[in-house]
């Protein structure tokens, strides 16, 4: 098996200097651990779909390229449908019918913690179940037997999280994030997840999902976000953002590349060049300002 690291975004808009600093990481922290490194377009989402090109065009812009065929996951659906049934045969699963108003209404269950699924359905009757059965489509839950789990990053240190009964097929019948990462990342033979650290939160259901299916849990680094002057996580709305946007103020992609570099305290050229500098040890851990400089 392969060791490998990736970056797997979400095609659902073009890619701003945050998300291009993050992939940018990940290559980074692949290449100079010797790992293969992958691209995975996390596309389940449909609806929500639409710019892989653009994306695949922009992380090759600033250097980050792949070393295998783009995976996307909705071509992979026989995979999570298995390890859904897999989890299913050990009872480990259950419907649940709620929605999310009656989720927020719910009373949660005594030493929950904010934001836990409140287990409404995992005690239903076998009758009440097939009340709701005949009126509304089923989410398909986890039916976890712990509160919280621990993950070791390698720069956040150990983190311990909430793991809830948390959702691995949505009523849609689209497969659940937390489920598909965890299903691809072990299939791929990626044991290296460095991602932003906005995710930290769902990583302990990640690392028990892995566990519950006898999957290796991989490394994980969660790298800071880039933010805006009020220290808000960066967004479209913030002005020049993109490549296509920064281009359009005269600022190309290699000059980007060599302020993300330099954002990292690494030299500005060619990633492959950055490589014999990089040390996670001395990546800066707050958040990088990002302010458009003067083309
Ligand atoms: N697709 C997710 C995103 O774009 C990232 C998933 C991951 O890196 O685990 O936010």
């Amino acid at each position: 098996m392969t060791s490998a690291g990736r970056f797997a975004p979400s095609p659902s808009g073009e890619l701003h200097v945050g998300n291009l600093r993050t992939a940018v990481l990940a290559w980074l922290f692949a290449k100079s651990t010797a790992r293969t490194f992958l691209l995975r377009v996390e596309d389940l989402d449909r609806a929500r779909s639409g710019a892989e090109a653009e994306q695949l065009r922009d992380l090759q812009a600033v250097g980050v390229g792949w070393d295998a065929a783009v995976v996307r996951q909705t071509e992979r659906t026989t995979l999570y449908d298995d390890a859904i049934a897999r989890l299913t045969a050990e009872g480990r699963t259950y419907e649940c019918f709620c929605t999310r108003r009656e989720i927020q209404e719910a009373p949660s269950a005594p030493h929950a913690p904010q934001g836990a699924y409140p287990g409404t359905c995992r005690r239903l009757s076998h009758a009440e179940r097939e009340i709701r059965r005949a009126s509304r489509p089923a989410s398909i839950r986890l039916r976890s037997d712990v509160a919280e789990w621990a993950v070791e990053d390698q720069l956040n240190g150990k983190f311990v999280g909430m793991v809830d009964d948390f959702v691995l097929r949505r009523n849609d019948g689209v497969t659940a994030y937390n489920l598909a990462v965890v299903v691809d990342d072990a299939d791929q033979g990626i044991d290296q997840v460095v991602r932003g650290d906005d995710l930290l939160p769902s990583t302990p259901r990640q690392a028990y999902l892995a566990t519950l299916l006898g999957l290796q849990v991989p490394e994980y680094a969660h790298v800071p976000l880039v933010v805006n002057h009020d220290g808000v996580r960066l967004a479209k709305r913030d002005g020049a953002v993109t490549l296509g946007d920064l281009a359009a103020v005269g600022i190309p992609a290699e000059r980007v590349r060599d302020l993300i570099l330099d954002s990292l305290g690494l030299p500005a050229g060619p990633l492959q060049g950055a490589l014999p500098f990089f040390d996670p040890t001395r990546l800066p851990r707050e958040p990088w300002v990002w302010k458009t400089p003067a083309a």
